[in-house]
């Protein structure tokens, strides 16, 4: 059985496994999360990127590369749906949640941290984005030992927690 707990704090501090990213379909930087790991971990992550991910990734996708600097082991990017752009298909978001799962279980991450995929820049509500990614971490048949989900600010921390 998964533990999943929740945590207030910043997705790149996070000593485990793996730290998920909420990255875009091409993969190559960009704000939020995004932005913090690719700072945070240094330039092989993107290198990693761009030589695993030539095509970039689908929405609703996952892919690992390294961590570069992180005190994490892998990066697992996740493609999010951007509802400001449209994606409202609430499976494409719990597809994150569980390919991320997946990817863990074949690279033998046992520990993995969350951020609220698609709740920032790309506009999901932010109740219903802990929703799909609760429901989709009890339900996925995994060896992740445990899910972290990070909560960025208290408010963040406290609607996880209501929901946990
Ligand atoms: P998306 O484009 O998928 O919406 P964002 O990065 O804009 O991704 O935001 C996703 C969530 O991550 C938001 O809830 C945001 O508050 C949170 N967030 C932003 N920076 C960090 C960080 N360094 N660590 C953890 N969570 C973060």
């Amino acid at each position: 059985m998964m533990d999943i707990e929740v945590v207030e704090g910043d997705i790149t501090q996070q000593d485990v496994d793996a730290v998920v990213n909420a990255a875009n379909r091409a993969m190559r930087g960009g704000g939020g999360v995004d932005g913090a790991i690719h700072r945070g971990g240094g330039p092989q992550i993107l290198a990693d990127c761009i030589a695993r991910f030539p095509h970039g990734l689908a929405t609703g996708d996952a892919g690992w590369t390294t961590a570069g600097l992180l005190p994490a082991r892998w990066v697992i990017h996740v493609v999010g749906p951007n509802r400001n752009a449209g994606e409202t298909d609430r499976s494409l978001l719990t597809s994150c949640y569980r390919r991320a799962l997946e990817v863990a279980d074949e690279i033998g991450a046992r520990s993995i941290a969350f951020p609220l995929v698609s709740a920032g820049v790309y506009g999901w509500p932010k109740e219903d984005a802990v929703d799909a990614a609760l429901e989709t971490l009890r339900a996925t048949p995994t060896q992740v030992e445990l899910a972290r989900m990070v909560a960025f600010g208290r408010s963040a921390y406290e609607l996880i927690a209501g929901r946990l």
